[in-house]
């Protein structure tokens, strides 16, 4: 069986590194708030081309504590509205309407996946405060014309970089265009802790010390609460071990980038469409895409032949029940990539065998 993802593989490259770094924070005897997180925080800060990195207990945190930062910050208030592509993770979504916010859904671009910059000016209204751009699949968003976007009609950008570390385009990488942008080092992401963490980078001093205190029950310093904060701390141990995995982020992405470009040679069925790759830099491959109008039977003549695959995702977040209000809405290329979509295996533990398997299984598949 060639597995979608795995992640004891991935792990096992590393494991003594990493049992060290674990070691390290046990002796230590710090284990929340200290020299690990501020380690980790400067070099993932640096790496995002951010003044600031504030660690976070996961990524569906960074996307709702940044929100809640600008609500006290003044910025936005309750049922201001927020453009995003209407194929967005459900956390995106989560992350707005806990904070009062209304998604705007937009459809995304069929090309790849993400914001379509087009469809942003009809979608703004007079509520409008927030743009969020989520690179999705390891492909950054077309971020120049989104930030013009944004700087003509005066909006915020939010930035969601959970599945596109280190994508770049013009020389600038997520993290590094929006007002803030949330990250998230969930254990199968390309920058992948042990356990639940997640990131906020921004530029702005006062968003910086605003997060610092909301992580930690609202408190600038011990015991005195300026907010009504909640606890979502990234921990020492987690801490050390992404710092660990960041040192090796650049040579995993470089054997997804490899994977990527034979699969994009080799798969050659005119059944399945791929998905595009024109700037090197833009494109980290969290997951490699294809679109198949008979999915189901694509997905399962690959399991057939032992090959995983994975649906990201199945149904959009409106038409989720725990969006009943929502579920009215539609958009019709959404729905249609929402039925063609299918997710084949990446990963920088593949061998080239297991590479090949999969293209040959891909072009024996027949509609
Ligand atoms: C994984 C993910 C999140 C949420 O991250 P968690 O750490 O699981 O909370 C948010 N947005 C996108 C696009 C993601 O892929």
């Amino acid at each position: 069986m060639i597995q979608f993802l795995s992640l004891k593989k991935i792990n096992a490259k590393y494991a003594d590194e990493l049992k060290a770094a674990c070691a390290r924070v046990i002796d230590s005897g710090y284990f929340i708030l200290g020299p690990e997180l501020q380690r980790f925080e400067q070099a993932f800060a640096s790496f995002s081309q951010a003044k600031h990195c504030i660690g976070l207990g996961n990524g569906l945190d960074a996307l709702t504590l940044i929100l809640r930062a600008w609500k006290l910050q003044g910025k936005i208030k309750d049922g201001d509205e927020v453009i995003i592509q209407a194929n967005a993770y459900i956390a995106c979504v989560l992350a707005i309407t806990e904070n009062n916010l209304v998604p705007v859904f937009v459809e995304p671009d069929a090309n790849n996946f993400n914001l379509d910059p087009a469809k942003i000016r009809t979608a703004i209204t007079e509520k409008t405060r927030v743009i969020m751009p989520v690179h999705l699949y390891g492909r950054l968003c077309e971020m120049p014309e989104i930030m013009a976007i944004a700087a003509e009609a005066n909006l915020l950008v939010l930035e969601d970089a959970s599945q596109s570390h280190g994508a770049t385009l013009q020389g600038k990488p997520a993290g590094s265009w929006g007002d803030a942008t949330g990250f998230s080092f969930y254990p199968s992401k390309n920058l992948g802790a042990l356990a639940d963490a997640g990131a906020a980078v921004t530029n702005d001093d006062e968003l910086d010390k605003a997060l610092r205190a909301l992580r930690n029950y609202g408190s600038f310093e011990r015991y005195n609460n300026l907010y009504q904060g909640v606890n979502s701390r990234l921990g020492e141990m987690q801490a050390a071990i992404l710092s660990v995995k960041l040192n090796h982020f650049w040579s995993e992405v470089e054997c997804r980038r490899e994977v990527a470009a034979r699969y994009l040679a080799g798969i050659t069925n005119p059944a399945i469409k791929l998905p595009q790759w024109e700037v090197r830099e833009q494109h980290t491959w969290h997951l490699f895409v294809v679109r198949c109008s008979q999915r189901e039977a694509l997905q399962a003549h690959l399991a057939n032949h032992g090959v995983e695959s994975i649906i990201h995702y199945p149904k959009p977040p409106y038409k989720q029940q725990a969006y009943e209000k929502m579920n009215h809405l539609s958009f019709a290329l959404n729905e249609q990539l929402h039925r063609e979509v299918l997710s084949i295996p990446i990963d920088p533990s593949m061998t080239d065998e297991d590479v090949e398997t999969v293209i040959e299984v891909c072009n024996s598949f027949s509609a």
